[in-house]
């Protein structure tokens, strides 16, 4: 057995902490890890330790628990940092996104071409950016061995920022790519091999064939030849994988693209709630309409009360296979109590690297030549096998119509959003703000700066100033 310590920063983020710590249960060499959980919340997170320490109980593993206080309490010593706190928390999110609707931004400035995804704020969660830069300087300094793993968003500049401004071992990770498996089931191959490529939350299928080799784009064309988008009906605002937008998208660049991709389109998808439930379907246009976007959060923070009562009652002597509520978290908590690992890539990952296992995982990392023709300081997507500390990347071939028209649109935004937030430069926001469809003329971008910056920048600094 491996003894690591492994810390949790975030860790009241309950949905991902509990499939985090179930998978340390699963995984016999790694169950006897120390782990530390950091979360300003510390109701939320007490209650994750109370859940942890029962199931850890029910799988007969042997991990431990700490809660830790401050950052430096979570990283010092540890061999991985997990980072999936997002500061500001989803009222920080909505806050912004209102000020940007009231000066006729609709769903806020965040929201941009390839950039729609409600909670992957780039031009004004300087807050949360602050904190990637805040954890990963205490790892350089009180854990300079550590991998800092990034599930927190944004993954792209995250992971594009760490990587740049300090020396650490780090990967941001996204599950993503599990939407090949919905393209997979839908045209009725349950064994086939898989590639994506790009950058997070634009990642495309690179290869797609069945075991025996045959192309499977071929299937794809001519299923796009005659599916009727009117007959689209998605189960929940997230099932997009099939939507019209993925076809469409298709047709345009010539992958298809797969998981939050499909989310990050362009304006021609998300020009006001109407187009959206036209192209994403009905009732509710996709995840990141106000009507997805509620009926999301509405579902965290169903979440939240529901792990608060399941923490009271383990405390009163409820065992842990005994929860149930009636509502789909009973799924969620059955899926947690079986054998199946989550589907989260971290804790494979740290087995792979900890054990020297070889394991095939979708990271992101900098570029630095792994796809030609995109910069070299910009994380991207990509396969990789892992063996220890050793990374072997995948050859992947994306035409230069997705490098063109997608891939260098989204990473000149990722960088401009990284240079206002290091330059500390409003005058750079409104720049980008000048160019967007929305403005109509430059005092809407004074007003609009003059009041949300003040904000975003006394935020941030909260976030320098915490231990
Ligand atoms: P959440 O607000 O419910 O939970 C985040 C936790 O972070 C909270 O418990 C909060 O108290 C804590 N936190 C906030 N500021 C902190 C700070 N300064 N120091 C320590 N802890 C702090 O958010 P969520 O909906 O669970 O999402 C968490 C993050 O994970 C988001 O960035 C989200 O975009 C991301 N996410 C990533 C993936 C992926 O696959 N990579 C998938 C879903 C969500």
């Amino acid at each position: 057995n491996t003894g690591l310590r492994v810390s949790i920063i975030g860790a009241g983020s309950a949905v991902f902490s509990m499939k985090i710590i179930s998978d340390f249960c699963k995984v016999p060499s790694l169950s006897d890890s120390h782990i530390v959980l950091m979360d300003i919340d510390k109701t939320r997170v007490e209650n994750v330790r109370v859940l942890a320490k029962e199931l850890s109980q029910y799988f007969g593993a042997k991990l431990t628990f700490e809660i830790a206080d401050t950052i430096k309490g979570a990283v010092e010593g540890s061999d991985f940092v997990i980072n999936t706190a997002m500061a500001g928390g989803h009222g920080y999110l909505d806050l912004v996104r209102s000020i940007g609707e009231k000066h006729g931004y609709y769903r806020g400035i965040d929201a941009q071409n390839y950039n729609f995804v409600s909670d992957y704020l780039n031009l004004t969660n300087w807050n949360q950016m602050t904190l990637f830069l805040k954890i990963a300087r205490t790892i350089e300094k009180y854990a300079p061995k550590a991998w800092y793993l990034q599930a927190a968003n944004p993954v792209l500049e995250g992971t594009t920022l760490v990587s740049t401004q300090t020396g650490i071992k780090m990967v941001g990770f996204c599950h993503g790519h599990y939407g090949v498996e919905a393209l997979a089931k839908f045209l009725g191959v349950s064994e086939y091999e898989w590639q994506v490529g790009g950058v997070n939350h634009g990642i495309w299928l690179t290869k797609f064939t069945t075991k025996e080799g045959k192309n499977l784009y071929e299937e794809i064309e001519k299923v796009s030849q005659r599916i009727k988008y009117e007959e689209f009906k998605p189960s929940n605002p997230f099932d997009d994988q099939l939507s019209p937008v993925a076809w469409e998208m298709y047709k345009t660049y010539g992958l298809f693209p797969v998981g939050d991709t499909v989310r990050n389109s362009t304006w021609k998808y998300h020009r006001n709630l109407e187009t959206k439930i036209k192209w994403y379907g009905a009732p509710w246009g996709g995840a990141d309409s106000e009507i997805g976007w509620k009926w999301y959060v509405d579902q965290l923070s169903q979440v939240v009360n529901v792990i608060d009562m399941f923490a009271k009652m383990l405390l009163s002597g409820v065992k842990i296979n005994q929860l149930k509520t009636g509502t789909p978290i009973d799924d969620y908590l059955k899926e947690i109590l079986s054998e199946k690992l989550s589907g989260e890539q971290h804790v494979p990952f740290i087995k792979s690297v900890v054990t020297k296992t070889p394991g095939r995982f979708v990271v992101n990392v900098l570029n630095n030549g792994k796809i030609k023709n995109l910069d070299n300081d910009v994380a991207v997507e990509i396969c990789a096998k892992v063996c220890g500390e050793k990374f072997e990347f995948e050859e992947n071939h994306i035409p230069e119509r997705i490098v063109n028209w997608y891939l260098k649109p989204r990473i000149l935004l990722a960088k401009q959003a990284l240079d206002a937030f290091l330059s500390k430069d409003v005058k750079l926001i409104a720049d980008i703000l000048e160019r967007d469809p929305r403005t109509k003329n430059s005092e809407q971008v004074e007003k609009l700066i003059s009041e949300l910056y003040p904000i975003v920048i006394k935020k941030a600094k909260e976030i320098e100033e915490q231990e």
